[in-house]
Formats: C-alpha cells, sequence, structure tokens
C-alpha cells in the first residue's frame, strides 16, 4: 500500500490519541479499558484458542491498545513494543542476516552507536558510519544488493542534526536497502517518517511517548507488514522482549496527553533557544528550529508544526563551565534521558565518555512542560554564577 492511499483517520491524531482509539471496558462501560495480565489463556473444549491469545511472551491485549495508538501516529500498517527503545532497535537488527551491510549515522544515540561497533559485528553485520547530512557520501556508501539497511537518526543527539528523509529513503531503496528512522527527537506530532518514504519507525517510548520518566520502553512502525516485519516479530516473541501489561497501560496514559504535552515543551525550547542565542555566557545554540542551524531548511520542510523539545548549548569557557553551570541548576534536574515533563539538563560528554564526538563544552537540554520563564531564569543564574557575574 502506497503511503498516499493510507484512508485518513476520521478523527484527528490528537482526538484519537486523547481517547487511547476510543476503547472503554467492555464488561462495565468504563472509560478506561483494563489492563490485561494473564500470562495464559483458556483453550476452547474443541481445542482451540478462539480469543486469538495464548501466552504472554508473543502478545498482550493491552500492549496491543497502545500498539494501536503508536500505528496511528505514524500512519503504519502495524506498531509493536519492547521492553526498552534499545530492545526496538536492536531487533531491526537481528532481522538481518549475518554479512549484510548496514549504513549508520556518525553521529547518533550514543548506546546503539555502541553495540553497533562492537556486538553486531560479532553477529556478523557489516556496519558503516556515514555522515547522513552529506547525501554524496551516502550514495556513495550504499552497495547494491548488499545493504539491507539504513539507519539514521533525525534530529540527531546531541547536535540535532538533520536528515532528509524523503532523500534518504530514495538513495535506500535505490541500492535495495531499507530505511530505519529513530524518530525519538522529532516525535511522530512533528515528523511522519513513513509517509516520507521510510519502512521503518523506531522510538525510545521511554521519552516523550510515555513523557512522564517513569516507563523504559521502545516502539517500531512499520509501513507494510512484510517477510522483515514478520521476523521482527517473531524475534520479540523468542527474545521475551515484548513491554509488560502495566507499563503498556502507563504508556497509554502518557499518550493520551502527547499533542499537549509534546507541542507545549517544543514552544519552550524555541523560546529558550533564541533567548539563549544572544546570551554573553553561551558561545552556540543548536536547535532547528533556529535560521542559524545548519539542518534548518530540513527541518523546516520536514518537521511539522514544531522543532522538538531537544536542545543544545555550548558553553563559554569550556567544560569545566558547562560543568559548573548544569552544578548551579535549582529547577532544571541534572540527569539524563529526555521527552519528560521536567526539563532535564546534560553534561552529555561525561556520559558518553571515551571516543564520544560530542563537544566537551556541550550541556543538552531536555525541555519540559513548566513555565518557560522559571527555566529562562534558572539557567540565566546558573550561567552567571558559573561565569562569575554573580554572588
Ligand atoms: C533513549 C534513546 C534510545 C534508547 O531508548 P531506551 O528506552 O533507553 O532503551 C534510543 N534512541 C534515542 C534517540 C534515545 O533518546
Amino acid at each position: 500500500m502506497a503511503p498516499s492511499d493510507r484512508k485518513p483517520a476520521r478523527w484527528s491524531k490528537r482526538t484519537l490519541s486523547a481517547q487511547a482509539m476510543g476503547k472503554t471496558d467492555p464488561i462495565t462501560g468504563g472509560i478506561v479499558p483494563s489492563i490485561h495480565i494473564a500470562t495464559t489463556y483458556l483453550r476452547d473444549p474443541d481445542n482451540q484458542y478462539s480469543s486469538g491469545f495464548v501466552y504472554g511472551r508473543p502478545d498482550n491485549q493491552t500492549v496491543r491498545e497502545a500498539e494501536a495508538v503508536i500505528a496511528m501516529w505514524e500512519e503504519a500498517e502495524a506498531a509493536l513494543l519492547f521492553s526498552s527503545g534499545m530492545a526496538a532497535a536492536i531487533a531491526v537488527f537481528m532481522a538481518l542476516k549475518p554479512g549484510d551491510h548496514v549504513l549508520a549515522p556518525r553521529v547518533m544515540y550514543w548506546a546503539l552507536r555502541n553495540w553497533l561497533l562492537t556486538d553486531a559485528q560479532q553477529w556478523g553485520l557489516h556496519v558503516e558510519l556515514v555522515d547522513m547530512g552529506d547525501l554524496d557520501a551516502v550514495k556513495a556508501a550504499v552497495k547494491p544488493g548488499k545493504t539491507a539497511l539504513v539507519w539514521i537518526e533525525t534530529p540527531s543527539n546531541p547536535l540535532w542534526s538533520l536528515t532528509d528523509i524523503a532523500a534518504l529513503a530514495e538513495i535506500s531503496h535505490a541500492a535495495g536497502a531499507r530505511l530505519a528512522i529513530d524518530s525519538t527527537a522529532a516525535t511522530p506530532v512533528f515528523t511522519q517518517p513513513l509517509a516520507l518514504g521510510a519502512d521503518l519507525v523506531m522510538h525510545a517510548a521511554t521519552k516523550a511517548l510515555n513523557g512522564h520518566s517513569d516507563v523504559v520502553a521502545g516502539a517500531l512502525a512499520t509501513a507494510k507488514q512484510d517477510a522483515f516485519w514478520r521476523k521482527i516479530v517473531a524475534h520479540r516473541k523468542s527474545f521475551g522482549a515484548i513491554l509488560g501489561p502495566f507499563e503498556a497501560f502507563l504508556l497509554i496514559r502518557g499518550m493520551r496527553t502527547l499533542d499537549l504535552r509534546v507541542r507545549a515543551a517544543s514552544a519552550t525550547a524555541l523560546d529558550l533557544a533564541k533567548r539563549f542565542q544572544k546570551h554573553p555566557d553561551i558561545a552556540d545554540v543548536l536547535y532547528p528550529g533556529l535560521l542559524s542551524h545548519p539542518g534548518h531548511p530540513i527541518a523546516a520542510s520536514q518537521m511539522k508544526g514544531g522543532f522538538g523539545h531537544m536542545l543544545s548549548i555550548r558553553v563559554r569557557g569550556g567544560e569545566a563551565s558547562a560543568i559548573a553551570t548544569a552544578a548551579g541548576v535549582m529547577l532544571w534536574k541534572r540527569a539524563t534521558s529526555l521527552g519528560g515533563v521536567e526539563s532535564l539538563i546534560e553534561h552529555r560528554a561525561s556520559i558518553e565518555g571515551d571516543g564520544s564526538p560530542c563537544p566537551t563544552d556541550l550541556l543538552r537540554l531536555s525541555a519540559g512542560i513548566e513555565d518557560p520563564e522559571d527555566l529562562f531564569q534558572d539557567l540565566d543564574q546558573a550561567l552567571r554564577r558559573a561565569h562569575g557575574s554573580v554572588g
């Protein structure tokens, strides 16, 4: 089915998400469906499983309800939930065959980059890192008939570089490769990778999809339920990487407010980015919504309605000033991760460790839904104190 053939939903995505696809409890009429916790299901007297459920490792009704919301957001034929974002991402690579060639970005989510450069090689994948912003470099790196997968992340950690999804889809498909996208930072509110030609979308649902920093979860959504997708389904079943029903319930609850949260956080990120650009203690602000950001033209055409809740600042005075700034905040929470209702600040190079391409003067910011003025004031006082202009 071509992306354009998909029937538009009758209600908007914001509406469908707020009501978790309109599901209610069939027994009580409760407007919130129950959580299905059974690990095993009754077999019928005629030896069949008419309910379609057999056992909890392959499948679960509450997980299916969460998957339906994600598939709706991504305009996907199907979605699958995993016990983490990493489990979801690795499921895609494990569906490849030893010997397959894979392209991945040079700068990307650190833990997955590490896995690709270690375990993925043992599994027999030939992983090559390229600059996905350089289309000629990507064209030169794809090997027709050999490259099975091109993996991109846009905007990508922690510089928020943009990759042109439609251009990458064309290059990948011309070489017979699939295109998969880590769309965690973009969120399905602002970008629809499948509609732009991608084959698979991955989310660390731990982040904005859940949005409350209380669930670890990962999602995949597919344009087609083809043989490759069926391998991913089989992998989740054998590895037992399915999300738990309680986590799926929390995720459904988080996604009821996805649209509102993400739009508010994105507006805050843009506001902060513009104000920090003029800040005397900041050397550079990295945010795709700024005209000065190298990825802005692609972001402006590919992201609709906002540029996301993630930004980074490069602090004048180098690593020590950056760490001192993070130490001086009172409202922002000093923590890794992103996409929650509370704003987070992180000295990214410290967590990435040796070999990280992350600049040491960089602080990664995840805007939450607090009052943007409070967020500005708090970081402003931390910057000024770190630079000795106050007290
Ligand atoms: C957090 C994150 C992941 C990994 O997700 P987990 O749920 O922590 O396994 C992958 N990609 C991006 C962009 C992330 O932010």
